[in-house]
């Protein structure tokens, strides 16, 4: 498997490891936008929010409700955040497993691309 992620989850891939469980890890995005920016995937190599099924979606609600504990531990509840699913190569995805970035501990601006 020569996905970057898919390495990532299994120790191949050094990471800045926060947060794990069975479905999902969470780790610091290796080029930060934001002082707090992290990233949430699911274990399960999923290519893009185009190739989830309706059946996997639930991971979906679990990498947010961990997302919003993840900024609660940051220090980010109360000032803002902003979590982001690139879908697609025009949306700027680069890695091909979904992921859900989380970006805030400074203004971000309103530009949507
Ligand atoms: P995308 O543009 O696909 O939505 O976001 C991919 C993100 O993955 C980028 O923010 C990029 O910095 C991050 N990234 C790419 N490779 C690695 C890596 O090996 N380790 C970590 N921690 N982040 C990575
Ligand atoms: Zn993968």
């Amino acid at each position: 498997m020569d996905c970057i992620f898919c390495q990532i989850v299994a120790g191949e891939i050094p990471s800045e490891t926060i947060y794990q469980d069975e479905e999902i890890i969470a780790f610091r995005d290796i080029n930060p936008l934001a002082p707090t920016h992290l990233l949430i995937i699911p274990k399960r190599h999923i290519p893009s929010l185009t190739h989830l099924s309706e059946a996997e979606s639930p991971i979906i609600g679990h990498m947010v409700n961990i997302a919003n504990q993840l900024a609660e531990r940051e220090g980010i509840s109360q000032s803002g955040y902003r979590l982001v699913i690139n879908c697609g190569e025009e949306a700027g995805q680069i890695v091909p497993h979904i992921h859900l970035h989380l970006l805030g501990g400074r203004r971000l601006t309103d530009n949507f691309g």
